[in-house]
């Protein structure tokens, strides 16, 4: 059986968005740019698919901007506030211990440009409240960037209150909602959002193009210089059947939002009860604020990253971490934000589901994961030494 739950990491495109690319490669192949019929055919695919992103956003179409994906719309959003926040001679900002790092990277970049960053803590239920970031906010404080959704762990962060508390405060408010949008309700006027990030590949869209909410009035900086493509702040001609292919994954995705979240949840809530009878099995994220397709577990005594070639090898597809972190040896920064020490951050396992998934699949994972966790400990040094008692168990 082959089993695919690292749907956090992509997903499989919906053949509503493979079949709203493909005119736009053989037949409406023009340059939106062009003044004849074929550009101005494109151009309007393209006006269209800002519509249809910005509806399912609660956002005006001129509030949209297409990038090349969640990376960028991130580091266009946190570079726009910073540099907006200089001019007033403020530069502090508020974020998250277990950002992505497409986040972190950029607040770690401003950092070295004199910038001072505030990591709110995560400990607590493995999320933050809106009263941290109350707590944070100084007279310099010029941005609040924090995650909708976590992609590791799945906690769902309180961004109405957050918003509120930003707004009311007159800093900017930054979300990356790549994990949330097309999965659970986001709203950029009820949520009180300045400025979000979204990605087509994570909600059944193409790879390679995503779009940045600014409010209006937001003043963006440009990353790539050149034409006048989205109102002068992104150039280079831009990539109409990837943008098409988002547009029409996202709205099949929030025409089907409630029916398709009732039915991972279920799937999620199966999987939570039967790992969490493996021994020394501790559960990741928020147990109630939480995506409804994220798994994600820590097991004492092993290796994830065995523990997933042996999953592989047993048909499922998951994954230990975020797709960034593995292939390094260091443990994910999300599980030790959250308290995991490192013996016990190493031995993660993520599965995020979509709603793809069938209860066949699920039967199967619960049957595969605790036969190779007990297979992989009966190899296991460190577990031999908690077994014997010269290690304490921390789970
Ligand atoms: C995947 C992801 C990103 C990056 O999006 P890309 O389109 O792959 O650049 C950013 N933030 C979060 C939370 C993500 O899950």
């Amino acid at each position: 059986m082959q089993v695919y739950v690292d749907n956090a990491a992509t997903t499989k495109m919906s053949q509503t968005a493979i079949q709203a690319m493909l005119p736009y490669f053989e037949e409406i192949y023009g340059n939106p740019s062009s003044l004849h019929t074929p550009g101005q055919k494109a151009k309007e695919a393209l006006e269209a698919a800002r519509a249809d992103v910005a509806a399912c956003l609660g956002a005006d179409p001129r509030e949209i901007y297409f990038t090349s994906g969640g990376s960028e719309a991130d580091n266009q959003a946190i570079l726009s506030a910073a540099k907006l926040g200089a001019r007033k001679g403020k530069k502090h900002i508020i974020s998250t211990a277990f950002e992505h790092h497409a986040v972190l990277h950029t607040l770690e970049k401003l950092e070295k440009e004199g910038y001072s960053v505030t990591y709110l803590d995560v400990t607590h239920n493995h999320n933050v409240d809106a009263q941290q970031v109350k707590d944070a906010l100084r007279e310099d404080t010029c941005l609040v960037t924090t995650m909708y959704a976590n992609n590791e762990i799945g906690s769902i962060l309180p961004i109405r209150e957050i918003g509120a508390i930003c707004r009311e405060a007159g800093v900017l408010f930054h979300v990356d909602a790549v994990q949330a949008v097309g999965h659970i309700p986001v709203h950029v006027k009820d949520d009180n959002i300045d400025l979000l990030s979204l990605s087509g590949h994570k909600f059944h869209g193409p790879k390679g193009v995503g779009a940045l909410y600014a409010r209006r009035g937001i003043l963006l900086t440009n990353l790539i210089e050149g034409g006048a493509q989205e109102r002068g702040k992104r150039a280079g001609t831009e990539n109409i059947p990837a943008i098409c292919g988002m547009a029409a994954a996202l709205k099949d995705a929030c025409a089907h939002m409630e029916e398709n979240a009732a039915k991972v949840t279920a799937l999620r809530d199966r999987l939570i009860e039967g790992l969490s009878k493996i021994p020394h099995s501790a559960l990741n994220g928020d147990p109630v604020h939480r995506l409804p397709g994220n798994v994600s577990f820590c097991f004492e005594g092993i290796e994830g990253e065995s523990l997933l070639l042996m999953l592989d090898f047993k048909g499922i597809s998951a994954s230990s971490g975020s797709a960034c972190t593995s292939g390094s040896l260091d443990p994910s920064h999300v599980l030790l934000a959250i308290g995991r020490v490192h013996d016990v951050a190493h031995g993660s396992l993520r599965l995020s589901l979509s709603e793809y998934n069938t209860q066949e699949e699920i039967d199967y994972i619960l049957e595969q994961v605790p036969q190779v966790v007990e297979y992989l400990r009966g190899m296991s040094p460190v577990w031999r030494d908690l077994q014997t008692g010269k290690r304490q168990y921390i789970l």
